[in-house]
């Protein structure tokens, strides 16, 4: 048949034989799942087995770019990732943006499907009709930037996908980085990709994505880029990026903590650190941030960062730490490494409290521990190297909370993924929620939701989001049925929908931060996604996708013995968070009602009802399984 806006195909690489062919996309599959997150989850349903080691030749790697992208489409940037990830041991999917998707598409595939394990180190090159798996020696134990630059300059204006030297070492906390800048595969895609020696993916694309209806994809297209041109807080974005929409120094100085504030201030990013601003092809509202940072020595460091929140952020317990210079050298050398600095704050974070309550020492750990940047470099490359005790650290909380019995409360997370959001200082919204039901683990799939940005939104607004959404108005009453009225929404029941929204955008391809999703809404991109491809789906045939496509991902989940059990609120967040000299407690989204476990738990109740699932369990229940047609997937 003649795809528009899917390509059609995909590639298929066999490293174990060193071979590579083209199969053609299945159409009921893409009716029934979408493209980019949804068929992503299918293909991986059809091909994985239960219970393998994410690092061993039986695990895949499987990549995708859903319909929209490689159009012009403003923000459809979306580069999807599917495996078993080592961190959790679930299967799971990683998104980033950038280039890589847009030339995917443009050299003409929709997925690319990786197997077995390479004798030695390569890297895939998919340049239009000609894919290759290259030698990779000269490029193997270099940085992601390093990287990067070399196979950026051997094939001009190509998107990368590449793993640092954590990934070759196959730290469970390694990641990807895409064009050097945006984070893909936190949970150890890195590692992953390294156990198959794969050191990078390049994709260069020179062809077009076919549209079939133009004259109105273009009408559409005018609309949106007429709106997002009259935005009237554009420019702002454009100015402070993601500190727009998390202040960090005003966090910190409603915290008492004055000099870290003064450090993360939208004075010290404009004249001090920002040098320019990058954006994903297409997207009017690029956030991506090149810092300069000038260096004791007077040479400057520039600094790729997918936000310059994501340094300010880390280390918040290291005081002896400087904002505005030490956190952002380790934030680089994370991303040079291709570790997430995520997960290496948390894990310092607590190893800190550790040696404050005498459990870990010098003698038992080998490391003299100081809260400065000299022992947070030398850490970073312990776990990178896996060096004495980077080994422990490098398998992650899990393992570390193995090795000391009993210390996990301090440390909160999810299935052994750290906490991204902590509600004790956000509030619980869904964002908040999400990480607790997050098949991965404390992951995030929840961009659209009313609850994305800040407090204090009217209930009126609430339901102009909702029905943006496409959220069916018949759910509104339960979703306005908190466990207690005075928290006025149920977050567990928001959730349902705000993980259908973001898969429905991110199967089409749409980035689903605030800043861009807010110009779109499910009858708009149903719209889109007509013009583009030629085909005749409602907005509930997108919404229903979606809703099979996480199913199916849960129930691959089930396969490997995750159920309610795993979804559990980290104990640590009922106690007050210290942050500063001020504490905080665990509240609802409008921060009125202290939630209890008790009032977590009737809320996880609420999410597996809305999306009907059994509530002992935690898992679909058959009547949803048959529902969504996914009987031969049990
Ligand atoms: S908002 Fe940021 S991540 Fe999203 S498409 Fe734009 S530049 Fe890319």
């Amino acid at each position: 048949m003649e795809w528009r806006g899917y390509t059609g195909k995909i590639i298929n690489v066999n490293l174990d034989k060193n071979k590579i062919n083209l199969s053609k996309q299945n159409y009921n599959d893409i009716k029934k799942f979408g493209g980019g997150l949804g068929i992503n989850i299918k293909l991986a349903a059809d091909l994985f087995e239960p219970n393998i080691d994410p690092l061993s030749q039986k695990n895949y790697i499987i990549v995708g770019a859903g319909p929209l992208v490689g159009t012009i489409t403003p923000g459809s940037s979306r580069t999807v990732g599917t495996s078993k990830f080592p961190a959790t041991g679930a299967f799971a999917y990683s998104c980033g943006s950038m280039s890589f998707g847009f030339n995917l598409k443009l050299a003409g595939y929709d997925n690319i499907i990786i197997s077995g394990k390479a004798e030695k180190p390569i890297y895939l090159l998919i340049w239009d009709d000609h894919i290759e798996i290259c030698d990779a020696s000269t490029i193997w134990g270099k940085n992601i930037i390093k990287t990067h630059d070399i196979l950026s300059k051997k094939y001009e204006s190509c998107g990368t996908i590449a793993i640092g030297q954590a990934g070759e070492n196959l730290v469970y906390h390694s990641l990807a980085l895409i064009d050097r800048v945006s984070t893909f595969g936190r949970g150890g895609l890195g590692a992953i990709m390294g156990s198959k020696n794969l050191k990078a993916i390049v994709a260069k694309g020179t062809n077009s994505i076919s549209i079939a209806h133009p004259k109105e994809f273009t009408k559409i297209y005018n609309r949106l880029f007429d709106r997002i041109k009259n935005y009237p807080h554009k420019e702002s974005w454009h100015s402070l990026g993601m500190l727009r929409s998390l202040p960090i120094g005003m966090l910190f100085k409603a915290a008492g903590q004055k000099q870290k504030a003064k450090q993360c201030s939208e004075r010290v990013y404009l004249n001090q650190l920002k040098r320019r601003r990058i954006a994903c092809p297409s997207c009017p509202m690029g956030d991506k941030d090149i810092l300069n940072l000038e260096q004791s020595d007077s040479t400057n460091l520039i600094h790729y960062a997918t936000s310059i929140i994501n340094p300010f952020l880390m280390f918040t317990d290291l005081n002896g730490l400087n904002y505005n210079h030490e956190a952002i050298l380790a934030h680089d050398m994370c991303n040079k490494y291709g570790l997430d600095y995520m997960m290496v704050a948390a894990l310092l974070d607590y190893c800190t409290k550790l040696f404050k309550n005498g459990i870990l020492t010098k003698e038992n750990s080998g490391i003299e521990w100081n809260t400065d940047i000299t022992t947070l470099v030398h850490i970073i490359e312990l776990i990178t190297y896996k060096t004495d005790f980077g080994e422990i650290l490098s398998e992650g909380i899990n393992k570390l909370i193995e090795f000391y019995k009993g210390t996990s409360e301090k440390l909160p997370n999810v299935k052994g993924l750290d906490v991204i959001f902590d509600p004790r200082l956000l509030h619980l919204g869904t964002m908040e929620f999400e990480q607790i039901v997050n098949p991965k683990g404390s992951h995030v799939a929840s961009g659209g939701s009313p609850t994305y940005i800040g407090t204090g939104s009217s209930i009126e607004k609430f339901k102009s989001h909702f029905n943006r959404m496409g959220i069916p108005s018949f759910a509104f009453e339960n979703i306005f049925t908190p466990p207690l009225p005075e928290m006025v929404i149920n977050v567990g029941c928001l959730t349902r929908y705000a993980e259908d929204w973001y898969t429905i955008l991110t199967s089409l391809g749409l980035c689903a931060r605030a800043q861009i999703n807010r110009f779109y809404g499910l009858e708009s991109v149903t719209k889109l996604y007509n013009a583009i491809t030629g085909f005749n789906t409602t907005s509930e045939d997108l919404r229903i996708a979606a809703e099979r496509t996480w199913n199916l991902l849960k129930l691959m989940n089930m396969k490997e013995n995750f159920s309610r059990k795993d979804d559990i609120f980290p104990k640590a967040w009922f106690n007050p968070l210290k942050f500063g000299n001020k504490y905080f407690k665990l509240l609802d989204f409008f921060g009125k009602t202290i939630i209890t476990p008790e009032i977590a738990n009737k809320l996880l109740d609420d999410y597996y009802d809305e999306r009907g699932w059994d509530k002992i369990t935690g898992n679909p229940t058959k009547a949803k399984i048959n529902e969504l047609e996914l009987n031969s997937f049990i």
